[in-house]
């Protein structure tokens, strides 16, 4: 199937269209191998199945994850003696992620997430019988409790709080003194994503926040997320800090942002690059 041209290749399914190349997101333990001389680039996640040969030995399982740029796609997941392999490196998977591009980085979450959720729900919530993985999609199967369970993904919300030309930048307890970013968290069982975003950036920074702008979504792979991003107004700029979740929050004017920040790559860095450009435009 060929995927529209906005998914830049990437097509989520579950059924192989039987191309004779491949490509392989090679997976060790959560971390990624990838080519140690990597033609495609230095991010590049997938390897062709020419590159993958000589990991077959190595390999426990394997899942179709769908297409990239009208080939077959699967993870493979190996066993760690894999990372010993001539021509490929072992990446940790959260610095992969900074650095690759959307397709790729929606691949590598997806590979990621779907042998998560499969390791996980091999047996049934109910009676606690065996699963059985479904042939026909990414789904298992309890057939006496007629139970079908598919990967769970969880959603959350990240904002990017603004009052005028500063934006709230907040330090987690246990993140390094320097680095900084933009507030997230689950949402609650009932609760609207606009509720969560009322009752995340409350709880943490005291704050109220109005007229609230969707941006983008990105699913993050720890183990399933899907952080939905934001910008909101802050009406008062007085900080009020949990003191559990966020150690340290503070303002930042557009043009003096905190030394360590995420890369736009990731949500939190997309939101904080919009923040920059709006600024911009309004103030400089
Ligand atoms: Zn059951």
């Amino acid at each position: 199937m060929l995927a529209p041209s906005s998914l830049k290749g990437f097509y989520a399914s579950s059924i192989p269209i039987g191309s004779d190349n491949k490509w392989i997101v090679a997976v060790i333990e959560g971390d990624v191998l990838v080519p140690s001389h990597n033609s495609l680039g230095p991010t590049s996640v997938a390897i062709n199945s020419a590159q993958a040969d000589g990991l077959k030995f190595f390999r426990e399982r394997s899942l179709c994850i769908g297409q990239w740029q009208g080939i077959d796609c699967e993870v493979w997941e190996l066993i760690p003696e894999a990372a010993l392999s001539d021509g490929f490196v072992r990446v940790e998977l959260r610095s992969l992620l900074a650095q690759s591009g959307d397709a790729e980085f929606s691949l590598t979450c997806r590979a990621l997430q779907l042998l998560d959720w499969q390791a996980k729900h091999k047996f049934c919530g109910a009676c606690g019988g065996p699963n059985q993985a479904s042939e026909t999609e990414h789904a298992f199967q309890c057939d006496p409790c007629d139970i079908r369970q598919y990967p769970r993904i969880s959603p959350c919300v990240i904002v990017a709080v603004v009052k005028d030309d500063k934006c709230l930048f907040a330090r987690h307890p246990n993140w390094p003194e320097n680095r900084f970013s933009t507030l997230a968290g689950f949402i609650e069982a009932g609760e609207s994503a606009e509720q969560a975003l009322h009752r995340e950036v409350f709880e943490e920074v005291g704050i109220e926040i109005e007229n609230i702008r969707y941006v983008g979504s990105q699913a993050w792979p720890y183990p399933g997320q899907l952080m939905l991003g934001y910008i909101a107004d802050a009406k008062t700029d007085n900080i009020t800090i949990d003191g559990v979740e966020i150690a340290e929050a503070n303002w930042h004017r557009y043009d003096k942002l905190p030394e360590v920040i995420a890369p736009p790559t990731i949500m939190a860095g997309r939101l904080i690059e919009q923040f920059v450009l709006e600024s911009k435009a309004k103030y400089d």
